[in-house]
């Protein structure tokens, strides 16, 4: 199986996976890269996972329904271009002989779900989360609440640390400025940090991440950690409780310049 991103719009990936002779791709916000792949690769399109109803996410479905041999899966309680097969939480739907696990993840949106493959058939565990984890941080919260959106990053930093994680967009620079003003002390940050600086200086991908490295480094993931809670707590925190923490800290990364 071969996992690759695919560049769309100005910081926009869209995930593909495909055993060198059928594909799947997330979240194709535009269908021309995913063309282009396909066409490059010799692929046939098997199935179109999609995360949530964002266009950036959605705009190219219709486009490459004309080459899809297979469905359109998406979250049940969002507006995705019909026709699909909506899913809800728990439900497990194979493609390209994979089985992927539904997860309910709601925060950037109400509906929003995230697909993980546990193995075997691939390498290492995979997961396809669309705009709820980032490298270094996690999305904005559109029609969640803080509370919900902490239990769902909750539930994806439990999956297995060698999990691949697939975020939707190249935010990690960005969103390590901020870390690093979290947690000024946390040395695999700053470590980090390098690394991801002189990969985008080369125009490579930062991602996939790990949820390994993840709670090494990324403050939404380390709402128990006595920095992270210092620092939240000194942007009006209430409390050192989980979802205060993080509700904190979302505040100050959307202000954080
Ligand atoms: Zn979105």
């Amino acid at each position: 199986m071969n996992l690759i991103a695919l560049p769309a719009f100005t910081d926009n990936y869209i995930w593909m996976l495909h055993d060198g002779t059928r594909a799947l791709v997330v979240d194709p916000g535009e269908a021309g890269p995913v063309e282009a792949a396909l066409d490059a690769l010799h692929l046939t399109l098997a199935a179109i996972l999609v995360t949530h109803h964002h266009g950036d996410h959605v705009g190219g479905v219709d486009a490459l329904r004309a080459r899809l041999r297979g469905p359109v899966y998406g979250p049940r309680r969002e507006r995705i271009p019909p026709p699909y097969e909506a899913l809800d939480d728990g439900a497990c739907i194979e493609v390209l002989g994979l089985d992927f696990e539904v997860i309910d993840v709601p925060g950037h949106t109400a509906g929003h779900i995230a697909y993980f493959h546990a193995g075997p058939g691939s390498s290492a565990p995979i997961l396809f989360c669309g705009d709820t984890l980032f490298s270094g941080g996690c999305g904005r919260l559109f029609e969640g609440t803080p509370e919900q959106m902490h239990a769902s990053l909750s539930r994806l930093a439990a999956l297995p640390g060698d999990t691949r994680v697939c975020c939707a967009h190249e935010y990690t620079l960005a969103n390590l400025r901020f870390a690093r003003a979290v947690e000024p002390g946390n040395d695999a940050l700053d470590r980090y940090s390098a690394w991801c600086e002189a990969t985008r200086a080369r125009a490579e991908p930062t991602l996939p991440s790990s949820i390994a490295r993840e709670r090494a480094i990324n403050p939404f993931l380390r709402c128990a950690e006595p920095e992270v809670q210092r620092s939240a707590a000194a942007h009006g925190a209430a409390s050192d409780a989980g979802s205060a923490v993080f509700a904190a800290l979302r505040q100050w990364k959307n202000e954080f310049r």
